[in-house]
């Protein structure tokens, strides 16, 4: 390869992975009215199941806010419809931050950033045992497979996140960030998945390899829930067993209940079509077991609302990757600290963290997270199998808790 094409391959590749970060929402500044105008009705007949007992508060940082707060109105409804597409509640619609881009990049250059793993990252990929997936054993269980993708048993069911099993994190097979962990699994060697849930439409997130490989399994294509919006990019693929939903919107497929609920992030395959697609994050339930994926998010005031309506959550997968540097990322990235305190708001039992070690979208090294995450449990007095990391491949099974009714936080309409 001439190293004039590879430079500008790899300038090429750059580009295309930040541009996306480029566009991520700004906090408006003054006049900031959520547009959202949730019924109140909606949210105060939501079950109001209460934080999990034996959850210490978080005393760590001031706008943790009470452990039992008020309801947040401004979360509690449908996403905020823009004039193209969607915004969050309580900030503008989203611009392009080209000149803060463009600082970071440059900040990257003078400091060498990102930061390196001394002597490279090379963690141990497991062969996952995956006979009891597809025996559908009925007790809870998951296997990560790298970044935002697991899969995920339960009751016999099986539900797979973020499907994201390709090299690259891009449009094309040789743009985008490249993956630094080889996959645990093909995705043609997966048993048969039922459910695909998809928090949005970034590379890293929805692959299209990967999803084409899914739909095209043996035994028939899963259901696809997406965000709304993101439905007619799935059908133009010719992926056609595809449900769009809107925040607490659900779908009862297969013995359990979807959710999708809201995350403070933004939309986008390429700069020029921003936001036109939602986001978010999905509690899949089911009697024994209650499972939470947060997707890619900043931290607000949001997961009080996911936790008033669906603590206690039995496992919670929480991003604690793709952080630095915090004032370009903080809007859409929470930190490892964050992430703790979103494992407390949304009352989870023990939470799982994700959306690190794969590939790298941003300055800190591949192997920070799981440090920044032990430093943040310390400093929240909380043990460090509250909220554990796994290895590539790693398959943990969960004792089911005796069966309760499903969730009643989702909106009572079902999902179009
Ligand atoms: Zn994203
Ligand atoms: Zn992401």
């Amino acid at each position: 390869m001439q190293p004039g094409f590879r430079r500008s391959r790899a300038a090429f590749g750059v580009l295309a992975a930040v541009a996306l970060l480029a566009c991520g929402p700004r906090t408006r500044a003054a006049g900031d009215t959520p547009a959202a105008s949730p019924p109140a009705a909606r949210a105060s007949a939501s079950g109001a199941e209460r934080s999990a007992p034996g959850i210490a508060p978080f005393a760590a940082g001031a706008s943790a806010g009470p452990a039992d707060p008020a309801p947040d109105p401004a979360w509690a409804g449908p996403a905020p419809r823009t004039s193209s597409g969607f915004r969050n509640p309580g900030m503008a619609e989203t611009e392009p931050r080209w000149g803060a881009l463009l600082r970071w990049q440059w900040q990257r250059l003078l400091s060498g950033l990102p930061r390196d793993v001394p002597g490279g990252w090379h963690p141990a990929v497991l062969q996952p045992d995956l006979e009891p997936f597809r025996a559908r054993r009925p007790e809870p269980r998951i296997v990560w497979l790298g970044h935002d993708t697991f899969l995920l048993a339960v009751g016999g069911t099986l539900v797979m996140t973020d499907p994201q099993l390709s090299e690259r994190a891009g449009p094309l097979s040789f743009i985008g960030p490249r993956r630094r962990v080889p996959v645990p699994v093909a995705v043609g060697a997966l048993p048969h998945v039922d459910i695909v849930v998809i928090s949005h439409d970034h590379y890293d997130h929805l692959d299209r390899a990967t999803v084409l490989g899914l739909n095209a399994q043996a035994g028939g294509p899963p259901l696809f829930l997406v965000p709304l919006g993101a439905g007619a990019w799935m059908r133009g693929q010719g992926i056609g067993n595809v449900r769009e939903l809107d925040w607490w919107d659900s779908v009862n497929a297969r013995g359990l209940k979807v959710v999708f609920v809201p995350a403070r992030h933004f939309s986008g395959r390429t700069p020029f079509a921003v936001n036109r697609s939602l986001w978010g994050g999905w509690i899949v339930d089911h009697p024994t077991f209650r499972f939470y994926f947060a997707g890619d998010t900043g931290y607000g005031p949001l997961f009080r609302e996911i936790g008033r309506r669906f603590a206690p959550i039995d496992l919670a997968a929480i991003p604690i990757g793709s952080y630095e540097p915090r004032w370009f990322m903080s809007p859409m990235h929470v930190d490892p600290e964050e992430a703790v305190r979103i494992h407390l708001d949304v009352g989870a039992r023990r939470s799982v963290g994700m959306h690190w070690g794969t590939f790298q979208l941003t300055d800190e090294a591949l192997d920070e997270p799981p440090k920044a995450l032990a430093r943040a449990l310390a400093a929240a007095r909380l043990p460090a199998g509250a909220f554990f990391t796994m290895g590539f491949g790693e398959v943990r099974q969960f004792a089911p808790r005796p069966a309760a009714p499903v969730a009643s936080g989702a909106a009572e309409r079902e999902a179009r």
